[in-house]
């Protein structure tokens, strides 16, 4: 009878934390798929503009990259990230890289390069229109996190990337958008419908663009 009981408080128990694990799931989702306008706020930490280009083109280069990422996971990646940017109404195109391009508003060379990246995972220079990425920053998470799944964050640092060549220069301070930066380094923390899930999440960013984003974007670029 005891065991019956115990059996039983058991199975409630779990029944009642995957509720809440499915719920916190619910409430994120919600977040990336739908945007209330005032929630489109920025830490002001660059200046947007809108893109000069009709369309994007991102060459990849693959050369340099860390063993564990073949080219054509990281094409799927890239593809999978310009195809949720281009709901902004500019449509991005991902190549694998040939030979030299040129250096022109619209054509975007991503590279596997330390420098480049500035110790980062990812940096954007609209100036050189180079996306470079940094193997470096990969590895460490690698040591660090063996079991973590690099590929998430692949994508997050691509989709985040790829949103300043849409001309979005300033972080976004809502902590799902996948253009956003959790805190400012000087106490300020971004934004979410329910704090408390920051810390339920290893990584609580969207990997791809949210509604928010995208909203964003379209406002940024006079899009419909
Ligand atoms: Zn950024």
């Amino acid at each position: 009878m005891i065991q019956g009981i115990s059996k039983y408080l058991v199975g409630l128990l779990i029944a009642m934390w995957s509720w809440t694990a499915l719920a916190d799931a619910g409430i994120r989702n919600q977040e990336i798929l739908q945007c209330k306008e005032a929630e489109i706020v920025t830490w002001g930490d660059g200046q947007d503009r809108p893109t000069a280009a009709t369309s994007l083109i991102f060459f990849y280069k693959h050369g340099g990259a860390p063993t564990w990422f073949q080219e054509h996971q990281v094409i799927n990646l890239l593809a999978r990230a310009s195809a949720e940017w281009s709901k902004c109404g500019i449509p991005a195109q991902v190549t694998p890289w040939t030979g030299p391009v040129q250096n022109t508003k619209g054509i975007v060379v991503v590279q596997w390069d330390g420098s480049g990246s500035g110790g980062h995972f990812g940096l954007a220079n609209l100036t050189q229109n180079q996306l470079s990425l940094g193997a470096q920053a990969f590895q460490l998470l690698n040591q660090r996190n063996p079991s973590h799944n690099a590929l998430d964050t692949l994508q997050m640092v691509l989709a985040h990337e790829m949103g300043h060549f849409y001309g979005m220069l300033a972080h976004s301070r809502r902590c799902i958008d996948v253009l956003s930066y959790y805190n400012d380094g000087k106490g300020g923390q971004c934004y979410a419908r329910d704090p408390s899930l920051l810390k339920q999440f290893p990584e609580y960013r969207s990997s791809l663009p949210t509604a928010c984003d995208i909203q964003r974007c379209k406002i940024l670029n006079r899009m419909p």
